[in-house]
């Protein structure tokens, strides 16, 4: 026998898990029953592929057996199994990166807590809520021995082999004191089955004994006519072992639309998804004619934890004919809409279609494209009810970005659904639609500003031309998503997007002669501050873009390196920062007074002053804080004499 013993993060994961799941023990049978249920769909799936599995009689069931006087539950399935080596890395030592993340992500929310432990893969050790001690018994189809893997939970666990006749695991739980109870008595097993997993696609039967009372001969009954009460021959009892299917056992999706409830809907929801709350929304569908498949596609109401990591578990299932296929290939949906949960069902592609051979097939690439139209009108359709989509933008609005920039085909579709806010809007529920009804007719742009800073993006000099020719703009503070997806998308409908950072402000109507004589009073000044700024800025420019500050930087809207920069950033790479432009507002008194300045000293300060507070007012790093320190100093002291 070898001992093991169980990370650290396993072991703070069972203490959280004993004490912040309390009230949500039951789920440990959600959990192992789902994991029978995918391991006897890896067998079904491996069968098709490896001969020497064949066997035409396999049906795979999972057994739960309840045992009063022994304190204990079973559960047993004839799925895959699993060999020495995948006990320890499976529910052993927990390699899965997983785990640190979801001891992170507790909050000691109890509700919240127990939908995390789905997301996460960590069922298994939900099993310790309850047990004061486990054994994993366990044969990985087409392999000789078999393993048992006992641990009390408390930071080892022991691995031994021995014998069993079938392929398959057996997960035998030695209840604990305070769950004895509960877990032996087969009205609550039902209970929680019937909850949980009344749709996973296999029997799912319930082992136990019960005393029964003999009924007595009517010989017996004849003679107990004529005995004493107490000579009177008693009914004897007797255990029997039951057995009954406690669960639906179908595939619901193969079942009539119109014979469905919302509740079965939300109850399969439950049993694919690990999540305890209903969905916000689900789509069936059935395809009959050239293609003939069954899509079954839930939203979430909340996004999945693991939505941003790069190892984030699919949520759609694979199915050929009723077949499990495949739960883990990324590619059944586009990224962007990897928060959907269900399923598909093919009857036309081939059982054994390989993993590697999807990608390329056909008939898939059809599938996947009509389930992208379906979810995007299902989206569509939560669009229109305001408090709902208003749910869902708070989820999803990211995801939408990410397929706006993605998706070429699905652009438009896309762009109508995802939600901004702006200088008219507080809230973030301002669609383009929206935008463009609003704006003139001529617009024919949609600008925008991006920042990581609400505040500072609607308080930007950048805006100050646009709310003075009362022109929307788009305030896109998702930085990291915004910088990179905003600039690429082109159009929305033949309307630009146009970045105010980087484009002429709004035409005003000046008249020409004017500026003529204000850029030739102002040349000298531009070109002093350049050569006091040097390379700190691309160019001095003066603008009639502003009206209440005295300067703005805005990027170059021909430098290839801003237009790449996009790009560059999506691809990982570290942008290198090319100088910006300094605009100032020849209107504004501090510019007046400065292009008739003499003071050679007066006139450094402020050209670095004017420039490095643009830089602030759009959320960007100057050059040397103390220098601008000692400036302000400098001015105040100034100010005060
Ligand atoms: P998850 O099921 O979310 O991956 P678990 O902790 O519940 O997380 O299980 C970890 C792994 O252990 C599973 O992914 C699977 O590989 C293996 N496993 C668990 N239960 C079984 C079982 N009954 N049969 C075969 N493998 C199993």
């Amino acid at each position: 026998m070898a001992k093991h013993q169980f990370q650290t993060e396993v072991g703070q994961l069972l203490h959280l898990m004993t004490h912040s799941l309390y009230s949500h023990k039951e789920i440990f049978i959600r959990e192992l029953v789902s994991n029978a249920s995918d391991a006897i769909d890896k067998l079904n799936y491996l069968r098709l592929t490896d001969k020497k599995l064949k066997d035409d009689e396999y049906k795979g069931v999972i057994n739960i057996k309840i045992d009063e006087k022994d304190s204990s539950i079973t559960i047993a399935d004839n799925g895959i199994g699993m060999n020495e080596e995948e006990l320890i890395s499976s529910i052993g030592t927990i390699a899965k990166s997983g785990t640190k993340s979801f001891v992170e992500a507790m909050s000691g929310d109890a509700k919240k807590d127990s939908n995390l432990i789905g997301q996460f893969g960590v069922g298994f050790y939900s099993v310790f809520m309850v047990a004061s001690k486990v054994d994993v018994i366990s044969k990985k189809a087409g392999e000789d021995v078999a393993y048992k893997w006992s641990s009390d939970g408390s930071g080892e666990f022991d691995i031994s082999s021995c014998t069993k006749d079938e392929s398959g695991t057996v997960i035998y739980i030695k209840l604990n004191d305070e769950n004895k109870s509960d877990y032996t008595s087969k009205y609550k097993v039902k209970e929680v089955v019937k909850k949980y997993s009344d749709h996973i696609a296999y029997p799912i039967f319930l082992n136990y004994q019960e005393e029964v009372t003999q009924e007595l001969s009517e010989e017996d009954k004849k003679a107990n006519e004529t005995k004493d009460e107490n000579e009177k021959i008693k009914p004897t009892t007797k255990i029997e072992n039951k057995r009954e299917q406690i669960n639906e056992a179908t595939a619901l999706w193969t079942q009539p639309k119109a014979k469905l409830k919302k509740d079965e809907y939300h109850d399969f929801y439950k049993t694919i998804s690990h999540d305890s709350d209903e969905p916000m929304a689900y789509v069936h569908t059935k395809a009959e004619g050239v293609n003939n498949y069954t899509t079954l596609f839930y939203i979430p109401k909340k996004a999945p934890m693991d939505m941003y990591r790069v190892d984030y578990k699919p949520g759609v299932k694979l199915y050929v004919k009723r077949v499990f296929i495949t739960d883990d290939e990324k590619e059944l949906l586009p990224t962007y809409l990897r928060f959907v949960k269900g399923i598909i069902d093919s009857d036309d592609l081939p059982l054994n279609v390989s993993r590697e051979l999807l990608q390329e097939n056909k008939i898939m690439a059809n599938i996947k494209q009509s389930s992208i139209k379906k979810v995007l009108s299902e989206i569509k359709k939560l669009s229109k009810k305001e408090d709902l989509y208003k749910e869902f933008i708070d989820q999803y609005n990211r995801p939408l970005k990410e397929g706006a920039y993605q998706d070429y085909t699905n652009k438009e579709a896309i762009l109508e659904l995802i939600r901004y806010k702006s200088t008219n809007d507080k809230e973030l529920k301002t669609s383009l639609e929206d935008y463009k009804t609003r704006a003139s007719t001529d617009q024919k742009a949609i600008f925008y500003i991006v920042g990581d800073d609400e505040n500072m993006l609607r308080n930007s000099p950048l805006l100050e031309s646009y709310t003075k020719n009362k022109i929307e703009v788009l305030i896109l503070d998702d930085k990291e998503v915004d910088e990179v997806v905003t600039p690429s998308l082109g159009a929305y409908k033949d309307w630009e997007f146009k970045d105010v950072s980087s484009v002429k402000a709004p035409e005003t109507k000046t008249d020409e002669k004017k500026e003529e004589k204000t850029k030739k009073e102002f040349e000298p000044l531009t070109k002093k501050i350049k050569d006091i700024l040097g390379d700190e800025v691309k160019e001095v420019q003066i603008t009639n873009r502003l009206d209440t500050s005295p300067s703005c930087v805005v990027k170059d809207p021909d430098d290839p390196m801003a237009q790449m920069a996009g790009m560059m950033k999506a691809m990982g790479q570290e942008v290198p920062e090319s100088p910006p432009i300094l605009q100032i507002n020849p209107e504004h008194e501090i510019v007046k007074s400065l292009n008739s300045s003499k003071d050679k000293k007066m006139i450094e300060n402020i050209s670095h002053l004017l420039l490095d507070q643009a830089k602030l007012s759009e959320g960007l790093n100057i050059k040397d804080t103390v220098a601008y320190i000692n400036r302000v100093n400098f001015m105040l002291k100034k100010a005060i004499k």
